[in-house]
């Protein structure tokens, strides 16, 4: 699933391409988009910003509207030239966003609608996300209290919690708790508040560190690699994260794994480290 880093990315990737523009054209099979379309219609809005908001990617045209879209599992956002050919297949294709001078194409989002700017900020899902650490108005304390109200929870689901840090996924969940040497089923009581500020910090800098402004355009992909070692080799990119039974690279004891919290998700850490 694409974390808050790799929505961020493609944000950053889609304003470069039609931010400020014009749509030519607008294209969806979601009837949900296409009845607003219908209604007023896309095609002369100007595109007036495209930003991220935890995992979700939001495109604002003129006249107060709002395209939110959320990838879950396999969703993604493309950038092509007019006339250049797609990556993925024609049936795969939900959303189309045209410009003079780029095109759009949502593939297989399963979440996408259109609402007004009062809408997004009463919107329950947006409007309760947590702090973001993409954000450039990021508040760490804010986050530390939020997991600190969740005291009975252990540290790995607390992290997943959209409403209590925005946009870390499975990945950086196993990634972080390593990097702060913090074993991952711990109870958010049985930590102290340094920790706690630690996993805050680590967990800011991990993912801006892989929120890359790339000036090329082209594809947008949610599938970017993901580093949190700093090791340029691809194969030593992540800490513990599907590394199990193999060595802990800082002391060599094997790495664990275990299903976590009521979403059984898979959770990566070394016995010894943390
Ligand atoms: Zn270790």
């Amino acid at each position: 699933m694409p974390e808050g880093d790799t929505i961020h990315r493609a944000a950053a990737t889609l304003q470069r391409a039609i931010g400020g523009q014009i749509v030519t054209r607008f294209e969806s099979v979601l009837p949900k988009l296409t009845r607003v379309d219908a209604d007023a219609p896309l095609r002369g809005r100007t595109v007036d910003r495209v930003d991220a908001r935890g995992k979700h990617l939001l495109i604002w045209f003129s006249g107060d509207l709002v395209l939110r879209t959320h990838m879950r599992m396999n969703g993604s956002w493309h950038i092509y030239r007019p006339g250049e050919r797609w990556q993925r297949p024609h049936r795969d294709m939900r959303i189309v966003i045209e410009t003079a001078a780029m095109h759009a194409v949502a593939f297989t989002v399963p979440v996408a609608e259109f609402v007004t700017s009062h809408e997004l900020a009463n919107h329950d899902v947006v409007a309760e996300l947590g702090p973001d650490p993409l954000s450039d108005h990021f508040n760490a304390e804010e986050a530390i209290e939020r997991m600190q109200a969740h005291g009975d929870v252990e540290i790995g689901d607390v992290l997943l919690d959209q409403t209590v840090i925005a946009g870390i996924g499975n990945v950086y969940k196993s990634e972080v708790l390593f990097g702060a040497r913090v074993n991952p089923f711990l109870k958010v009581s049985q930590l102290t508040r340094d920790q706690l500020g630690t996993i805050v910090d680590i967990a800011t800098r991990f993912m801006r560190a892989n929120v890359v402004d790339s000036t090329q355009a082209g594809i947008v992909t949610y599938s970017g690699m993901r580093r949190t070692t700093g090791r340029a080799n691809p194969s030593e990119g992540l800490w513990v994260y599907g590394r199990a039974g193999r060595p802990c690279r800082r002391c060599g004891t094997l790495i664990s794994r275990r299903k976590q919290g009521p979403f059984v998700r898979s959770t990566y850490w070394c016995p010894r480290c943390q």
